[in-house]
């Protein structure tokens, strides 16, 4: 039997015909080409949303709409149990590690920032002086690009699988957010500016933004929602999943009493746009922007697969500043569930129920505030970083008579001054068993570890695992700080933070729905760095080159 394998080239639409074989029983001269394809969505939109715990999928699904979250569960597959598998759980990492499969051990992005070990600089993840803004006047917040990153992401090898025929576009309000996932190779990535309130991108990517943006721009649908003051949704009195709205857990805006709803943004915005990322009008302005991107770039519109990666902050900002048992962040996701009702709606009318592939996850979690644990006897409790590091500096200036010999305690890793350490030519292991002794005593301290001897420390595995795919030996610091759980490093006695290994932080949503994906729910333990692989093998791509994840088979038609 004669084999012709002919590669044909692929057709129009997101239709690829390979060869067919020939009949045996036909005469050789005339093959039957019967078209097999290799189907593809049109689009698929990655939607993170930041700091969303998994549980808030379950702790207000009594109010989400029918079309919104409540649609994700119900036509979609959840991965019930996945986890972060890296410390620290902070945004920058966690919109890597969902992109690229990889971890900071291996694609570099140790926190949002982190310390250069040869040099002892910080650095911000997405900073790069060699690019300029485009879209407002000159900002070091238009000084961005992933030239940080290590390895790709899987909106790069999509680009690459395509011959660069897809399209890859990357949207958040935080630089970072939108950057990250949409790789080195994007078309754009688009991030807000809040002086100008315009969104912008940088040189990296472009030198004048296209013209549906720019007109987008010009609707100044910042103060058209800033105007219009943050109004729940609800009678306050009928939030029951949270505490009332006036307390002592939550940080109040600047220019108020008390931190609480209804807050007159009208009177609160003049000269900071920027407050518009800590209210919902911050996802829904997200929302409009992605829904221009998708209009403006014909997204799934044309021969090929293309990717929209898209980020929604406020949930972040607002969470951070009233913590995950306020009204607040209560009323910001019974918004964002709408939100997500008219992107899907949105959808279904562009391109067709179907036919595009969603998914939806987050970058970390959050944690109770401590005061609120304590109030309810649950141990937990604030941690200052910058108090224990001032007095480990103290002690170790008396014993080696060299300042400041701890530079950075920043995620929750020790750095040390390296030069001076090299200067006064002093024991650098001595100095770490110091610092271990030392922080082993604090108040909230579980453990402290030495970065390079984690293998053998005598910790739970989960914790040895998080912390050897955390530590990057050039930008993460050699010692590694774990606190008791329900702890953290504190800023303000208000709201909360993340970026420990514990559920709160690291338990994560992981819905897909559309295209290529059947009804279902999963309960095993999954991990962040499996969802890369799992998109990766839904388009029929290769993994990104750091992807240590492995696909969710059970998530695939
Ligand atoms: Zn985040």
């Amino acid at each position: 039997m004669k084999l012709k394998h002919l590669f044909l080239i692929p057709l129009a639409g997101i239709t690829i015909t390979l060869s067919a074989q020939t009949h045996k029983k036909k005469a050789a001269t005339a093959p039957a080409t019967a078209a097999t394809t290799l189907p593809r969505p049109k689009l698929v939109v990655g939607i993170m949303v930041d700091q969303m715990r998994w549980d808030y999928l379950y702790r207000y699904y009594d109010r989400y709409q029918s079309n919104g979250f409540k649609r994700l569960l119900g036509e979609g597959f959840s991965c019930e149990n996945t986890l972060i598998d890296y410390i620290p759980t902070v945004t920058a990492a966690g919109h890597t590690c969902v992109y690229t499969g990889s971890v900071p051990a291996l694609h570099g992005i140790a926190g949002n920032d982190f310390v250069i070990q040869a040099t002892g600089q910080s650095v911000y993840c997405t900073r790069d002086t060699t690019v300029k803004a485009v879209g407002c006047p000159p900002a070091v917040e238009g000084q961005n690009s992933p030239r940080n990153l290590l390895t790709t992401t899987v909106t790069d090898e999509l680009r690459l699988a395509t011959n660069f025929r897809s399209k890859v576009i990357g949207i958040a309000l935080k630089d970072r957010g939108g950057i990250l996932p949409g790789g080195h190779t994007a078309n754009a990535a688009y991030w807000f500016e809040d002086k100008s309130g315009n969104w912008i991108t940088s040189t990296y990517y472009m030198n004048v933004l296209p013209q549906w943006l720019k007109d987008f721009n010009d609707q100044k649908l910042p103060e058209t929602y800033l105007k219009q003051d943050w109004i729940p949704a609800y009678a306050l009195d009928s939030y029951v999943q949270s505490t009332a709205d006036i307390n002592r857990y939550e940080g109040k805006f600047k220019g108020t009493d008390t931190p609480s709803l209804p807050v007159k943004t009208s009177a609160l915005y003049k000269n900071n746009l920027g407050l518009i990322r800590s209210t919902p009008y911050g996802n829904t302005l997200t929302l409009d922007m992605a829904i221009a991107a998708i209009n403006g770039e014909k997204l799934g519109q044309g021969d090929v697969t293309d990717f929209l990666a898209v980020s929604f902050s406020s949930t972040d900002y607002v969470g951070h500043q009233f913590g995950p048992n306020s009204i607040e962040i209560e009323d910001t996701y019974l918004k964002l569930d709408r939100d997500f009702a008219s992107l899907f709606t949105f959808l279904d009318a562009k391109l067709g129920k179907g036919n595009y592939t969603v998914f939806l996850t987050a970058d970390h979690g959050a944690a109770h505030n401590p005061n609120f644990l304590n109030d309810h006897n649950i141990p937990a409790g604030m941690w200052s970083s910058n108090t224990v590091r001032a007095e480990l500096n103290k002690y170790l200036l008396d014993k080696y008579k060299v300042e400041n010999l701890a530079i950075s305690f920043g995620n929750y890793q020790v750095s040390l001054n390296n030069a001076s350490i090299k200067y006064a030519r002093l024991d650098e292991d001595a100095i770490k068993k110091d610092c271990i002794d030392f922080l082993s005593k604090q108040e909230g301290v579980a453990y402290a570890i030495d970065m390079a001897k984690a293998q053998t420390a005598n910790i739970p595995d989960e914790l040895r695992t998080r912390i050897i795919n955390g530590y990057n030996v050039e930008h993460s610091g050699v010692i590694q700080i774990i606190l008791k759980p329900g702890w953290y490093d504190a800023y303000s006695k208000t709201g909360t933070t993340h970026g420990t290994w514990n559920p709160y932080d690291a338990h994560i949503p992981l819905v897909f729905m559309g295209w290529g994906i059947p009804h279902g729910r999963l309960n095993r333990e999954t991990h962040m760095t499996d969802i890369a692989a799992t998109v990766a093998a839904l388009l029929h791509i290769q993994a990104p080159n750091g992807c240590i994840g492995k696909p969710i088979v059970e998530a695939l038609k």
